[in-house]
């Protein structure tokens, strides 16, 4: 029998490869953990989900303070925002929370970890600091880079992406932002809170095209009247470096050529994946340009070769990578088939208002063919989002022919942490009836949830048929006030 070195091999130390060594090594796999930088965390901790929710909390308390004569305070002058500082409490929080994903913590939990790029030799070994070692499985978990997408100058202009945004060294006095997507939009809004002027150019005609148009412009409305400035349907056509500023060419949704200028340019085009140096070809996986292919147990086209999180061009989300490596440990560890479903990933983008999602939107559903009702409560009829000064948006549940929910959409304060009630309702096939009868704390946000759910069931309950039922049996009276009774 052939022998390898470790039961599992993973190539990646971020969310997804590091939910399959912890995993892994606990049920006691003799499991490696390759990472190319010299620590453990990946993306998400290090120029991502970590960093932009502590620039958004710091940029909507900003916010908040030059609005304060909104909540019945005494206006505040602002001085100017130092970022220096603001990168120094986005540094502490990286720092608070690596030591979760630590070396140390690691190897306590059993896992070698070693700092290197790996290169296969065959398909159960690598090449790794000048020797070789095996595997009986192996994981791809390289995760993704920003996308540089073929724009006339781009090469040669210096630009920034996710890995240098959050470590500025002082405060762009303005920024264009290319591209519309959540990392993009999120970035708009918080540097713009902070005093940046900012621009988006985005290609399609809404922003974070995936989401239905309502609700993206349910955000372009709030961000525009914050101050960023929007172009959409804008091609690009090229960039400049001038020295101090850079330009960005583009051409509006009217066919004229215009030039932007700023301090910086954020681009955030998409992203692609990390795949380079790992000779995958060499070994017969097969991807293309979105990223490694894989069937619903996560295994490449060499079946004992499984890819997780971003690389896979999926869903990239750090919990969707979780996930992934949850059923890599399933399938390649503990040998039980299990597979990926889809169909109840939530996510979230991390605006001010926050837009979550789980299931299908109505771009999905008429994408798919699908018959559905909308069903829609607004925050300005929640009393707590009132009570906040925050009552942009809504929430939309849509149900399918056979009125069994195929997804929800919630545009508005703190939506990310409303929807985890819908992914317990949807995942536990909890009943409609159940939620709209459960009893919700008041004044909460998530009554909208509990409202939603009733806006459904009402017209069943007050029906004539019941009206008629209840006046047959117990001989009620009917209305005692109608329209054109003065009161
Ligand atoms: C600005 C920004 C904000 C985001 N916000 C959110 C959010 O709020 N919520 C959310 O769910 N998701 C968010 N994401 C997405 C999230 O960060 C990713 O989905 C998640 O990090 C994917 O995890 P992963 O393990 O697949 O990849 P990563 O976390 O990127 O980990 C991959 C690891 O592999 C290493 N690696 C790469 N190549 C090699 C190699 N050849 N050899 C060895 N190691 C290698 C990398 O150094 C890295 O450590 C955000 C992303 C960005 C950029």
């Amino acid at each position: 029998m052939t022998t390898y070195d470790y039961d599992i091999g993973i190539i990646g130390g971020g969310a997804a490869g590091l939910t399959v060594a912890s995993g892994a090594a606990q049920l006691g796999a003799r499991t490696l953990l390759i990472e190319k930088e010299p620590v453990l965390g990946g993306d998400c901790l290090h120029v991502g989900c970590v960093p932009s929710k502590t620039l958004i909390r710091t940029a909507r308390a900003c916010h908040t303070m030059k609005n304060a004569q909104d909540f019945g305070l005494p206006a505040l002058d602002l001085p100017p925002v130092d970022f220096a500082k603001v990168r120094e409490r986005i540094r502490s929080v990286i720092a608070a929370i690596q030591k979760h994903d630590s070396e140390e913590r690691f190897c306590r939990l059993g896992v070698r970890v070693v700092f290197g790029e790996p290169a296969f030799v065959d398909e159960h070994s690598v090449r790794l600091e000048g020797g070789t070692v095996s595997a009986k499985n192996w994981v791809v978990a390289s995760g993704s880079s920003p996308q540089r997408p073929p724009v006339e100058g781009l090469e040669k202009t210096p630009c920034i992406t996710n890995r240098e945004v959050f470590s500025l060294a002082r405060l762009p006095a303005s920024m264009i932002v290319l591209g519309a997507g959540p990392i993009a939009v999120e970035m708009a809004q918080a540097f713009s809170r902070l005093g940046t002027k900012v621009s988006v150019v985005q290609r399609s005609g809404q922003i974070l095209s995936k989401e239905d148009k309502d609700m993206a412009d349910g955000i372009m409305k709030v961000l525009a009247a914050e101050g960023v400035v929007f172009h959409l349907e804008a091609s690009v056509l090229g960039v400049k470096d001038l020295g101090q500023e850079r330009e960005v060419r583009i051409r509006t949704r009217e066919g004229v050529a215009m030039a932007l200028k700023a301090e910086q340019i954020l681009v955030a085009m998409g992203r692609e994946p990390n795949l380079k140096g790992l000779n995958l070809e060499g070994i017969g996986v097969s991807f293309d340009r979105r990223g490694i292919q894989t069937d619903a147990r996560m295994r490449t086209s060499r079946k004992h070769i499984y890819a997780a999180g971003d690389v896979t061009g999926a869903f990239q989300f750090t919990h969707a990578a979780g996930y992934e490596g949850g059923i890599v440990v399933s399938n390649a560890i503990v040998h039980l088939p299990r597979k990926a479903d889809y169909t109840f990933m939530p996510w979230c983008t991390y605006t001010d208002p926050e837009l979550a999602g789980i299931g299908m939107n109505e771009k999905a559903a008429g994408e798919a063919g699908l018959e559905y009702d909308v069903f829609t409560e607004v925050f300005e009829d929640n009393d707590r989002s009132r009570a906040e000064g925050e009552a942009v948006g809504k929430i939309k549940m849509l149900l399918d022919r056979h009125e069994k929910p195929i997804g929800v959409q919630i545009l508005g304060l703190r939506a990310g942490e409303l929807l985890n009630e819908w992914v317990a309702v949807l995942n536990g096939k909890v009943k409609l009836s159940t939620l709209a009868s459960a009893v919700h704390p008041y004044p909460t946000l998530g009554e909208i949830n509990k409202r939603v759910a009733g806006a459904y069931l009402s017209p069943k309950i007050f029906s004539d048929k019941v009206r008629k039922g209840l006046k047959f049996f117990f001989n009620l009276k009917g209305r005692a006030c109608g329209p054109g009774d003065g009161a």
